[in-house]
């Protein structure tokens, strides 16, 4: 038999689309669908990719499909289709037939699963990729091995200070170095990939663990052979020893734990070189319980909003509240930070501050239509919800929807660290502005970009963390009091309303008035309270003071 692969030489994909239209255009056929999957399970799933390869948009019912099976047990499937008026004979559709056949299993044997191959299993830069990652691990999971292998994944670290260092082409060249030095290591068996960026991940078998290790601590890479330039790379990596019992379990537990694993190894406070151990198993345990959990609470009316006042320290006046939501699961109240950080890994999150929004705004409906206590109530956006392109008419819906007036309501918006963000950020606050909705900069001085962000962005409120407000002991010489004083005059200065978080003490009280800040919230006053017990507050209207 002849074998076409070694006839006809190289064969791109270029050529295989050219062949496939001039096909097209010699039997009037209207448009060419190639499907690859590089396995008959990711076929089922519809995980592949779909290549149009000729179509002159008159392509309206189906007159030929094929499939082949590859050798690599990659599925590549064919489907012509040709415009209503137009058919193939008998004879037409054989030679067609025939052609078609051909040419995919040509295509399953020749170089094209190549082609195919480096378009999916490799990035622009030619590392392999995310999905030879997991078309490895999934073959070392069917052929029964996994238990044998470690999986890692690292982050190169302060990359960008090395590219500054040595510049953008020489990174480059010590970042491929550094790589090929760890695949060297690893050798056939395991394979090395890069996740985008800096960031890396691999699998190999556990005796190469300690050499790896090695590795990841730092060690120098020649950048320019011939003036022997050297940079000294090193990374932050998670590693899973994946247990021998690790079976048919799904393949996203292997990646969970060493993403839980490198997130610990990344923070400055942890050593760079983490394992997936039992702490992060509770750790990891506890989110997933709470991502299970969620959908269904929310529903179950799981979740409540409680209504933290804020006062005029001058006064004793309350003039609006923070609403701020609590899980209550069999009788016990789970904190926001217990649920919060886990919510905010997807976007979840964005149900979540949706539904208390949607929940403020039924009380505020009730308070308003049943007497005159009600007062402006904040709610807290997640990060998450700025890439929404659609954030602001949905919460224009949900205000709109419960007839409350813009002016009861705040958005609290977090700091961010990251240009495009804050694109995004001002983007969000400028639209909320616009529509008459106030907007407060949450937890004031605790993120990176402090005083730029009151100045590029205009903002109604300033809510200034409670890190900020100086504690009893801390006399007036202290760097916390003299802050405090400066920040709040900065924010009166240019006509921002400021809120001071976790006043506490009698003394802080004192403090605001000395420094004309007039609105407090903070357990001197109370804790965020259910809604009844906030009515109550709200229908007293005041707080007594401290002298
Ligand atoms: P935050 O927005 O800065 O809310 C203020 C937090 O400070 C609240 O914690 C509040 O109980 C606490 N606090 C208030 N006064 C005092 C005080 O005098 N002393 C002390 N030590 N703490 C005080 P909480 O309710 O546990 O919420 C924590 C964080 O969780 C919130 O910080 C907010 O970032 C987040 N959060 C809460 N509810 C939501 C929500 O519905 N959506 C979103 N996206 N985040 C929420
Ligand atoms: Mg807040
Ligand atoms: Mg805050």
């Amino acid at each position: 038999m002849i074998d076409a692969s070694t006839t006809i030489g190289p064969f791109s994909r270029e050529t295989f689309v050219q062949i496939l239209k001039e096909i097209c255009e010699l039997f009037h056929i209207a448009k060419g669908v190639t499907e690859f999957y590089r396995s008959p399970g990711r076929e089922k799933a519809g995980e592949g990719d779909i290549l149009i390869d000729h179509d002159n948009g008159r392509g309206e019912k189906e007159v030929l499909k094929k499939r082949v099976n590859s050798r690599t047990g990659a599925v590549i499937i064919g489907t012509l289709y040709m415009a209503e008026e137009d058919s193939l004979d008998e004879e037409e559709l054989e030679k067609v037939d025939l052609i078609l056949r051909a040419l995919l299993s040509f295509v399953g044997r020749n170089r094209m699963i190549g082609a195919i191959e480096q378009l999916g299993f490799y990035d622009d830069a030619m590392y392999p990729n995310f999905r030879s990652f997991s078309r490895y691990l999934e073959k070392l999971q069917d052929t029964g091995v996994i238990g044998g292998y470690t999986a890692v994944r690292y982050n190169l670290k302060s990359f960008s200070v090395v590219n500054q260092d040595i510049g953008r082409a020489n990174g480059d060249v010590a970042m491929k170095r550094y790589f090929d030095l760890v695949k060297s290591i690893i050798d056939e068996d395991g394979i090395v990939c890069r996740m985008g960026g800096d960031n890396f991940i691999a699998v190999f078998k556990d005796e190469l663990t300690r050499s790896i290790v090695e590795v990841m601590r730092g060690i120098p890479i020649v950048y320019d052979k011939e003036q022997r330039r050297r940079v000294t790379i090193s990374a932050s990596i998670g590693l899973y020893n994946i247990p021998a019992d690790f079976g048919q379990r799904d393949l996203r537990e292997v990646l969970d734990c060493i993403s839980a694993a490198e997130t610990v190894a990344k923070s400055a406070e942890a050593g760079s070189v983490i394992f997936y151990d039992q702490m992060l198993k509770k750790r990891k345990e506890d989110m997933m319980r709470i991502r299970h959990l969620f959908p269904a609470a929310l529903g179950n009316g799981e979740f409540e909003v409680y209504y933290q006042p804020k006062v005029n320290v001058v006064t004793g006046q309350i003039v609006g509240a923070e609403a701020l939501c609590r899980w209550i699961r069999d009788g016990r109240i789970i904190p926001p930070m217990e649920f919060i950080p886990v919510l905010e890994q997807s976007t979840e999150i964005c149900d979540l501050d949706f539904f208390v929004l949607d929940r403020v705004c039924k009380d505020l409906a009730h308070w308003l239509k049943s007497h005159d206590h009600a007062v402006r109530c904040s709610v807290n956006l997640s990060r998450k919800h700025l890439i929404d392109a659609d954030l602001l008419e949905h919460v224009l819906e949900i205000i709109d929807r419960n007839g409350v007036p813009h002016e009861y309501l705040e958005m609290e918006l977090t700091e961010t660290t990251t240009d495009v963000k804050f694109m995004d950020l001002r983007r969000v606050a400028q639209g909320m502005r616009d529509e008459g909705i106030h907007t407060a900069v949450d937890d004031f001085g605790m993120g990176y970009s402090s005083l730029n962000l009151i100045r590029e962005i205009s903002w109604d409120v300033l809510k200034i963390d409670r890190g900020f407000v100086p504690l009893d002991e801390e006399g007036t010489d202290s760097i916390t009091y003299k802050m405090f004083r400066h920040v709040v005059s900065m924010a009166k200065d240019i006509d921002l309303e400021c809120i001071i978080e976790g006043v506490e003490t009698p003394y802080q009280i004192k403090l605001l008035r000395e420094n004309n800040c007039e609105i407090a919230q903070g357990f001197y006053f109370d804790k965020p309270l259910p809604r009844e017990e906030f009515e109550k507050r709200l229908q007293a209207g005041k707080y007594p003071l401290p002298e």
